[in-house]
């Protein structure tokens, strides 16, 4: 295995890193850290319709000590060696990276790393407005929020919190600071935001920022993902044509996890991300480092690579960056979702990141 970037035994050359840099958060979404009472109601009815005894509610998965947790040098060192070896995109996530203390002092650090053509975060909204002008300051260009519904009630029902009126306030924040895109994920949920498509489309043309939707994958904490749960990205093309002139937009890598459409007559793209039911395993081109300094090959990897325990012992760049190539070669050739050797990975998307 000689070569200089990090690519895989499928012949994938990894230009993505994501970084996990917190594994705690201040939301209960029910399809990633579900635990309120209407989040068990909900998973409870969808059980009960299919007298499936799986348990309902269990707890949430710990968060580590800081002491387990990298540090920005650590951070920034592993992304340093990514780029050397051919990563060209940073996406900074969690758990809620907003929750990480002076995180615009790491986003401040990557952004001076030559070669990383494109850094941006994923954040669920709800404390980007104490950050947002220092961010931008520190060199983050581009925000991804959460937002899986218009409906304060219901976005309360997802999201677990009170927190609809700042997650707007915050979209309108970055649009308004001048980050382009800004992009809106929604994860779709049979029986809870299906109907708001249309609503979260007019959205995104009103505000002008590009919607994504998501569909529901198995990397919750309770363990109550279902097939009959998810709304695949075909059908929510189907009820979105009954309302909207969609245009394919060309020219997508084969890297991105969405497929585009332009709606017709406005300026506004849409974006559908059906991980479960059209798998893009074979352009992933995927990294990432969780907040614990581990490196996960796929979202659904059963296992994990430590990077933390060699940095911490001592490893030179030369040691990390030939482990790095390593652990490259080894990721997946895709998941096995619906099929009955699929094994949910133990650590939950927000351990994971997003
Ligand atoms: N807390 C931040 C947020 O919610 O934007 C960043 C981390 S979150 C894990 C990153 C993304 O993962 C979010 O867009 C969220 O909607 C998505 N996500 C979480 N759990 C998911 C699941 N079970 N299926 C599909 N997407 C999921
Ligand atoms: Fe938190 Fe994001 Fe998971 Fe929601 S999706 S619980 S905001 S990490």
């Amino acid at each position: 295995m000689i070569s200089h970037v990090l690519s895989d035994s499928f012949g994938r050359i990894l230009r993505d890193l994501r970084v996990s840099v917190t594994d705690r958060c201040n939301f209960r979404c029910v399809y990633c850290l579900p635990e309120t009472d209407q989040a068990a109601d909900f998973y409870r009815s969808k059980f009960d319709a299919v007298k499936n005894p799986t348990p309902i509610k269990i707890p949430l998965p710990p968060s580590k000590p800081r002491s387990q947790i990298l540090t920005f040098e650590e951070i920034e060192r592993v992304v340093k060696i990514g780029v050397e070896l051919g990563i060209e995109k940073i996406r900074l996530t969690g758990g809620e990276p907003l929750l990480r203390q002076n995180i615009e002092v790491l986003v401040g650090k990557i952004s001076q790393i030559p070669s990383v053509k494109d850094l941006a975060m994923t954040s669920n909204g709800f404390l980007f407005h104490r950050k947002a002008q220092a961010l931008k300051d520190a060199g983050l260009t581009r925000m991804s929020f959460s937002l899986d519904s218009l409906d304060a009630d219901n976005f309360k029902k997802m999201t677990g919190r009170d927190g609809f009126n700042e997650v707007i306030r915050s979209i309108r924040l970055a649009k308004s600071l001048g980050m382009d895109p800004v992009k809106v994920n929604a994860v779709v949920i049979r029986g809870l935001n299906e109907h708001e498509l249309g609503d979260l489309v007019r959205f995104a043309i009103s505000e002008g920022v590009q919607m994504r939707f998501i569909e529901f994958m198995p990397l919750d904490s309770n363990r109550g993902w279902l097939r009959d749960l998810v709304v695949s990205g075909k059908e929510m093309l189907t009820r979105l044509k009954t309302e909207f002139e969609l245009e394919p937009v060309s020219g997508s890598l084969p890297s991105e996890t969405a497929k585009r459409w332009r709606v017709n007559g406005t300026s506004a793209e849409i974006g559908i991300i059906a991980p479960v039911t059209e798998p893009f395993c074979g352009h992933c081109n995927r990294l990432r480092l969780t907040a614990d300094g581990k490196i996960r090959t796929c979202l659904f990897s059963l296992i994990e690579h430590d990077l933390k325990g060699m940095m911490r012992r001592g490893a030179d760049d030369e040691q990390l960056r030939t482990r790095l190539r390593e652990i490259a070669w080894l990721k997946e050739a895709r998941h096995h979702i619906g099929e009955a050797e699929f094994k949910q990975p133990e650590r939950t998307m927000s351990c994971i990141g997003g």
